[in-house]
């Protein structure tokens, strides 16, 4: 186990002061330090967005991408050099939205990575749009007489989409996100957590107070289904009852980065033998 500090730089977050995001940074530290990871094959990628700085506020190799685009990023870098651990972080809008697309693939690609969704229901940096995940009826900037389009759900999606292993956490319960980062980390496969957090300057509705009201924690492992209906479960009680946790994990599937590289080897195999032959 290594001392949290050596994942620390001297560069202080610009972020609000009471920010989710701090919840977030210092349990990714903890779990870092608590799986012993080496700063120096360690990579941290992000996209936009006030969450997406995360990179910068942490010693390892990172890498603060275009919007949306966290999860190939990610995934071109697990594939290209297997032996590192890779980490995507970046908010819902970011890629739930731009990077919508990417994240169904992400799914059924299976590349062994962990994907984190900062998920605080706004867009925070451009100043408080409603964001794909912004709860209805909520008044924001663009939607001045309440959002009326449902949200997107992530971790039923993710399930659906073939993620082998789904959680969620709070951002305010940092013991708790520090033990399913860690769980995600060493999961061999496609990780992904929605991680609950408040934006304290934009969204004055998803408070810290509001989320410890409703969430829970699951306590027992759940198969697909069970997983799947527990993940409908804020959308069918209006969010009165949130299930933070692990939903679903599996190791069925082989991670695309091995499947990928078996094929370089038999390619490798075939080229040695076709010189044999010449
Ligand atoms: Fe955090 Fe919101 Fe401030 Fe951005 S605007 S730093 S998400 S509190």
């Amino acid at each position: 186990m290594k001392d949290i500090k050596e994942y620390s730089v001297n560069e202080k977050p610009q972020w609000c002061p009471g920010c989710g995001n701090f919840g977030l940074l210092t349990a990714v530290k903890s779990a870092f330090a608590e799986l012993d990871l080496e700063p120096h094959n360690t990579v941290v990628v992000s996209g936009i967005g006030c969450g997406s700085k995360i990179p910068h506020y942490l010693r390892t190799y990172g890498y603060e991408g275009i919007h949306g685009r966290i999860i190939p990023l990610a995934e071109g870098i697990k594939i290209g050099n297997p032996s590192l651990t890779v980490v995507g972080i970046g908010g819902d809008g970011d890629g739930l939205s731009e990077g919508g697309n990417h994240f169904l693939h992400g799914g059924r690609k299976n590349t062994d990575i962990t994907y984190i969704v900062q998920d605080n229901q706004i867009y925070g940096l451009t100043t408080g749009q409603a964001s794909p995940t912004t709860h209805l009826g909520m008044k924001t900037k663009t939607t001045p007489n309440g959002v009326f389009i449902p949200p997107v759900k992530p971790i039923p999606t993710a399930l659906i989409s073939g993620a082998t292993f789904v959680a969620s956490a709070f951002a305010g319960d940092i013991n708790h996100l520090k033990e399913v980062i860690k769980r995600a980390i060493q999961h061999r496969g496609f990780s992904f957590i929605d991680v609950y957090q408040p934006c304290v300057s934009w969204n004055k509705i998803n408070t810290y107070m509001w989320w410890k009201e409703r969430v829970y924690k699951l306590d027992k492992s759940l198969s697909f289904e069970e997983a799947l209906k527990k993940a409908m479960e804020p959308y069918l009680t209006n969010w009165e009852k949130v299930p933070i946790g692990v939903f679903y994990e599996s190791n069925e599937r082989k991670p695309l980065n091995e499947i990928i590289n078996y094929g370089n080897e038999l390619l490798t195999n075939i080229e040695e033998d076709l010189r044999e032959f010449e």
